[in-house]
């Protein structure tokens, strides 16, 4: 009953005794992930009540309150520094996931690994993970219903790393992902013909306004 989305983003999830899902709305990624044994126990965290209400019930209704405690507060704000080996974001923005990761840099003291998946603004991401020592490790990209979402998997380590041996300037592999270009990925193709579609649209929409401020972002 996992979405194909979510299935494909706890795959990059290693075993592990205490994670973090941020955000985590009905706790089904953190709740699968211990029913399969992967992980021992885990926060479910949420900022708005209705979710954090669907998170409590499900771990009330899947009677796992001993190995997912359910808090509510903004992003890394509710774990302690040092609590989660792991932490997992998904189904956000990449502007808001980066900013959630700002935010919190003493919680991310001693976190072996982020499981990233934004529904936009990838580069942003890639570009915070650069800036502040994540390594890109893996990337995916995954389709579900329609729709194509990345996943960026991250550990403390050498940035660069990822960006080295790939004919592509630094500024366009943050776009289209190096990993994934490297490893060719089977989606990447379609991906980059409908982010290039997108940005002409967007050109086109911005060519037809007179305006000076639609010339100036043109
Ligand atoms: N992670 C689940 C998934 O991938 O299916 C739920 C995604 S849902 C679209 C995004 C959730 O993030 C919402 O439930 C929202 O309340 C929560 N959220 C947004 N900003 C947050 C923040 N700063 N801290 C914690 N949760 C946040």
């Amino acid at each position: 009953e996992l979405s194909t989305r979510l299935t494909r983003v706890a795959r990059y999830v290693p075993q592990s005794q205490r994670v973090a899902d941020i955000g985590a709305d009905h706790a089904m990624l953190l709740s699968y992930l211990v029913s399969e044994g992967r992980v021992a126990s885990g926060v479910a965290g949420e900022v708005n009540w209705g979710p954090f209400k669907n998170a409590r019930d499900r771990v009330y209704a899947l009677g796992m309150e001993r190995e997912i405690s359910v808090r509510k507060g903004d992003g890394l704000e509710v774990i302690a520094p040092g609590e989660a080996e792991v932490i997992m974001i998904a189904g956000m923005g990449g502007a808001l996931i980066a900013s959630i990761l700002d935010k919190g840099a003493d919680e991310l003291e001693g976190v072996r690994r982020l499981v990233l998946q934004p529904n936009n603004g990838q580069v942003r991401l890639r570009k915070w993970l650069f800036e502040h020592g994540w390594q890109l490790i893996a990337e995916d990209l995954v389709e579900d219903g329609g729709i194509v979402y990345t996943i960026l998997v991250a550990e403390p380590g050498d940035v660069s790393k990822p960006y080295q041996r790939i004919d592509l300037p630094l500024e366009i592999a943050m776009e289209v992902g190096p990993i994934l270009w490297k490893e060719k990925h089977p989606l990447i193709q379609g991906h980059i013909k409908e982010t290039i579609a997108e940005r002409e649209r967007i050109l086109k929409d911005l060519a037809a306004g007179r305006s000076q401020k639609a010339q100036v972002r043109k």
